[in-house]
């Protein structure tokens, strides 16, 4: 068998800032000049006016489409069609999660340009080269691999600063497993989420997003309460969605994520995609052993800035729920197995057990 290639992508533009969208035309007007704007609700709010203020007197074509639904194909098949009609130049994803998806999935389809404006710090999502897609009633289909990451991701941390806490803080739950589940699969030589082996680049990244979060996470936290764009703030924008993102690309996740799709099948409403990954980095740390002053330290820093240290936390309360979650987590093809070891459900389980009893002695229950 040949040897797997070593590879790095990322957005090949990525603009962050005060009011960055003051200068979203000017930033990104080399893309064309008609544009297919597709926007979560709350995405449309926090952003439409001051798009459209970057566009001044020019005439390009702006179209916003609001969207409420999930990056299904039916969703992707209409706003395929808007491209085609509309000969638009340029598909701009702004919201959260089902947008951003939607318009990578559209602009990939119609071979346009992509540019993802994230309206929330709550997940790694927009840059990374693929999109969740969904069947149109609503149940899971496929996770779809692009052949590039983004042409550009822009980033105004006014709004970030402006939406609620808990979001900013479910990104930090997701970048902190980023260097952990980066090392594990370093050490196995496992291939990164885009299927190329691990750069030097790649776990650089990996390991500054970590850094950041420590330096800076608590600072971030009191900033975005009082809606304060500060450098503590804009780092930690910057962890959370681009070095996380492209980090996580790069290297690939391990354990954290396969917890969180274990959490997942329970079907709980509010176990958050961020809060699960941070303490399924805790769990990942028990699994591999880590030294006490390691694990403290991944634990100190959810303390610090509220992410989940025990299982009651993530609505978690019964044996049985922590043995479905063990099972699910370690079914083939899920990440956990970039660990070493070949993880079995019942090692995971222990993990989990002695992890949220560690939690529990801290918070003094
Ligand atoms: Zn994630």
């Amino acid at each position: 068998m040949m040897k797997r290639l070593r590879a790095m992508r990322e957005p090949l533009k990525y603009v962050q800032g005060r009011d960055a969208l003051l200068q979203f035309k000017k930033e990104m007007g080399y893309m064309g000049k008609r544009w297919l704007f597709i926007c979560s609700r709350s995405g449309y709010k926090a952003s439409h006016e001051k798009i459209e203020v970057s566009f001044g007197s020019s005439d390009d074509y702006r179209r916003y489409e609001i969207f409420g639904g999930i990056s299904s194909h039916s969703e992707i098949n209409k706003m395929k069609k808007i491209v085609t009609e509309e000969h638009i130049d340029a598909v701009v994803g702004v919201g959260g999660g089902s947008a951003v998806d939607t318009a990578k999935a559209t602009a990939y389809y119609t071979g346009r340009h992509v540019i993802i404006i994230p309206t929330v710090a709550a997940t790694d999502a927009p840059c990374t080269g693929l999109s969740v897609i969904y069947n149109d009633d609503h149940s899971f289909d496929k996770y779809l691999f692009y052949p590039t990451n983004p042409d550009a991701v822009m980033v105004d941390t006014k709004i970030i600063a402006n939406a609620p806490v808990k979001f900013l803080v479910a990104g930090m739950g997701d970048a902190l497993g980023t260097y952990f589940e980066g090392r594990a699969s370093l050490r196995t030589e496992s291939a990164s989420l885009e299927g190329t082996g691990i750069t030097r680049a790649g776990m650089a990244l990996a390991k500054l997003c970590y850094e950041t979060l420590r330096q800076y996470g608590r600072q971030a936290l009191e900033a975005c309460r009082v809606h304060a764009v500060t450098p503590a703030l804009e780092s930690i924008v910057e962890a959370n969605v681009y070095l996380s993102g492209v980090g996580a690309d790069n290297v690939n996740c391990a354990a954290p994520h396969s917890f969180y799709n274990g959490v997942t099948a329970l079907g709980i409403k509010h176990a958050d995609h961020g809060c699960c990954v941070a303490f399924g980095t805790l769990v990942q740390l028990v699994l591999e052993g880590a030294s006490k002053e390691e694990f403290e330290e991944v634990q100190n820093f959810c303390l610090e800035v509220g992410l989940p240290v025990t299982l009651e936390e993530l609505g978690v309360t019964t044996e049985d729920q922590v043995k479905m979650i063990a099972q699910k987590a370690c079914v083939p093809g899920e990440t956990i197995h970039n660990l070493a070891g070949d993880v079995q459900p019942i090692e995971l389980y222990d993990a989990i057990l002695q992890t949220d009893a560690i939690g529990k002695l801290i918070l003094g229950k």
